[in-house]
């Protein structure tokens, strides 16, 4: 018998780092495998961001913080809101955590109860699922259509929302499919909402920075739902700093102060010196994130270059974020020179481990069994190596 909980025994582990797990072993084995399978920008923190973390240490900023985290900080992700977002929130709305998945932990632990459905945007990414469960909530994934780009409409989201439903969630940009809500979108999604008062939104925007198409619309923005939107953002992705671990939420004052209280019995706040890092992140603007960004969309290019020749590969032009996410189902049915056969992107997945040495994730974990993701987030001669390899491995199906 085993003592787990049954909660752990549902949750599923993260199929991005078991992947990731995988690639390692493969390049312990002393394989030159090339990891597509990570959500993980390639750059380094831009040195002025590090400069601020020494001189933290330095001037012995080494205790506890208060638990939403430090009032410059919230005061700067305030003013940050205003900037780019044109929106106005007051230094108690904000929570600063442990990256923007625990902001969204927070805010899904603190909305949903037991039984509530959540209409979680499909392709999602990996862990809302799993966190939704974790609420005991009942996650309803909504499927964007391959010509919509992956994008959910206003249409669809009526038709799935029922008395039951207590939230929804979406990323924007969005990790898997790189798709971006245009204003319009947004705002007639924005209508739905509307009507349906007891519906809250969890809008995810942790890639908003790395957005080849130009305006990022927060849903928060539309003032008939500003107050029942949670918007998430952090560091991880603009500003190359995963390892860090810095994310924040902005909510309507109840709801930041639950998130808070959550985070108080968890953790705490997070890194007193990462938070001093993200204080002068925020105070240089996006200047550093914009480089990043010129780097992004000239490898998707590239990357979109290859991948279109590939036949069976139906891929959508990312406008954000540093994936592709090829609709692959073209190839499942086939044999593989071992004689093996692709049943499923997993398979797919598998082989090209094997046969092509690229890591990437199959589309199963995120809602899109027929699709497969890989990251755009490597060196331009990786990416070009890494893709005429796929091909390769492709053409003996
Ligand atoms: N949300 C999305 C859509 C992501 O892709 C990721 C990271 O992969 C996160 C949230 C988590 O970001 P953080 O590193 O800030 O926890």
């Amino acid at each position: 018998d085993s003592p787990l909980s049954d909660r752990i025994q549902a949750m599923n582990e993260s199929a991005t780092i078991a992947m990731a797990k995988k690639s390692r072993e493969f390049l312990a084995k002393g394989f030159d495998v090339i990891n597509l399978s990570f959500g993980e920008p390639d750059f380094q923190t831009p040195q002025y961001i590090k400069d601020a973390a020494k001189k933290a240490l330095d001037d012995g900023y080494t205790f506890y913080t208060p638990v939403p985290g430090i009032p410059e900080l919230r005061q700067a992700i305030c003013d940050k809101f205003k900037r780019d977002n044109d929106l106005d929130f007051l230094p108690n709305q904000i929570v600063v955590s442990t990256g923007a998945k625990q902001s969204l932990a927070n805010a899904v632990l603190s909305l949903v109860n037991p039984g509530d459905e959540v209409i979680v945007f499909s392709p999602y990414w990996v862990s809302y699922e799993e966190m939704v469960k974790l609420a005991e909530g009942t996650a309803v994934p909504l499927s964007g259509t391959l010509e919509n780009d992956y994008k959910v409409t206003a249409a669809q989201l009526e038709a799935a929302i029922t008395e039951r439903t207590k939230l929804i969630m979406y990323s924007s940009p969005c990790n898997p499919t790189g798709s971006v809500f245009s204003r319009a979108e947004l705002g007639a999604i924005a209508e739905v909402l509307a009507r349906h008062p007891q519906v809250y939104a969890l809008a995810d925007e942790i890639y908003e920075y790395i957005n080849f198409v130009g305006e990022h619309v927060s849903l928060a923005q539309f003032p008939a739902v500003t107050d029942r939107v949670i918007t998430v953002n952090g560091f991880s992705k603009g500003y190359a700093m995963t390892g860090w671990r810095l994310g924040y939420l902005a909510a309507r004052l109840d709801i930041a102060a639950a998130c808070e209280k959550m985070q108080s019995q968890v953790t705490s706040g997070t890194c007193s010196i990462t938070q001093r890092a993200g204080l002068a992140a925020l105070q240089g603007g996006r200047a550093s994130a914009d480089e990043m960004v010129a780097a992004y969309r000239r490898r998707r290019d590239l990357v979109l270059d290859i991948v279109r020749d590939i036949p069976g590969f139906k891929t959508p032009t990312p406008s954000g974020a540093f994936y592709i996410f090829p609709e692959v189902s073209a190839y499942f049915g086939r044999t593989a020179p071992d004689g093996s056969t692709i049943d499923n992107s997993m398979d797919l997945a598998m082989y090209l481990l094997n046969d092509a040495l690229v890591a990437a994730v199959s589309g199963d974990a995120f809602g899109a069994p027929e699709c497969i993701r890989f990251s755009t987030a490597a060196a331009d001669d990786k990416l070009v190596e890494a893709f005429r390899r796929v091909k390769e491995s492709l053409a003996k199906l």
